[in-house]
């Protein structure tokens, strides 16, 4: 209790310091989501974007180089999926490890009559439980410039992050407020609806990688979500709302229909 009092105090007094002037700029030009929101939406943002930056460690990997640039350009866009959740959602996140490119992890394959196949598979993000996120810059920069389409490896990772906070990474994040079991019913129907649109060749919102599994499901559907919403509410406008009610919030209501990109 005291400890959390002492939290939200400290918290307080580090959102209350305005942005150096640079800051503005590194985020109109890195997240460009933030050109469409209101003045208390950007301020709500600039006040959880300067907690975050000095409660999570940041640190470059593979050589890579932390700069102002790199950490607003994550916490930009963290902090646009946190507009409707309030404060203290990532706070199990305690560091966020930057690498220069899409990097290697080392995976093992069992082989028919023993032995194991090593092999190297390239990642772009990750997240582990235990308060790790891994990024590749160039897919951060793409997605914080809307040039990935509706990718954006920040929000997916945050999504992955949002849906393990109720205990486990399974395609369902907290919802709190929301009669779940509904939530959970419909969301599964839209994942059917997006495979048998996939098996018959139909255009999609988003890209096949969100049919491996119901966790990689909901972490694309929620790129599109904030990205490109009008295209995902346009292709699946249940899923959309089903979305709008776990993020608490309505992109649609600020991103323009055909939001350009460069
Ligand atoms: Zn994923």
């Amino acid at each position: 209790m005291l400890f959390s009092f002492l939290r939200s105090r400290r918290r307080r007094a580090i959102a209350d310091r305005p942005f150096p002037p640079a800051w503005h700029d590194i985020l109109r030009r890195c997240v460009r989501q933030t050109q469409w929101l209101d003045a208390a939406e950007a301020e709500s943002l600039r006040r959880w974007i300067a907690v975050f930056l000095a409660e999570k460690r940041f640190e470059g990997c593979g050589g890579f180089e932390i700069t102002d640039e790199v950490r607003l350009a994550i916490a930009g866009q963290a902090a646009i999926t946190t507009l409707g959740l309030g404060g203290e959602w990532y706070d199990s996140l305690k560091s966020v490890l930057v690498y220069p490119g899409d990097y290697l992890v080392p995976r093992t394959t069992p082989l028919d009559g023993g032995g194991e196949l090593e092999w190297r598979e390239a990642r772009v993000g990750e997240t582990w439980s235990g308060g790790s996120m891994a990024l590749s810059w160039p897919g951060v920069m793409d997605g914080g410039r809307l040039r990935d389409g509706p990718r954006s490896v920040v929000i997916h990772e945050c999504a992955h992050l949002f849906d393990s906070l109720d205990g486990e990474i399974d395609g369902v994040p907290p919802l709190p407020g929301v009669d779940a079991a509904a939530w959970i019913d419909r969301f599964a129907a839209a994942r059917e609806r997006f495979e048998a649109a996939l098996d018959e060749g139909r255009s999609t919102a988003f890209d096949e990688y969100a049919a491996e599994s119901e966790v990689e499901f909901f972490a694309v559907a929620s790129e599109c979500f904030f990205q490109d919403p009008h295209r995902l509410a346009r292709h699946d406008g249940e899923l959309h709302e089903l979305l709008a009610a776990a993020w608490r919030q309505d992109p649609k209501r600020r991103v323009p229909p055909h939001p350009a990109r460069r």
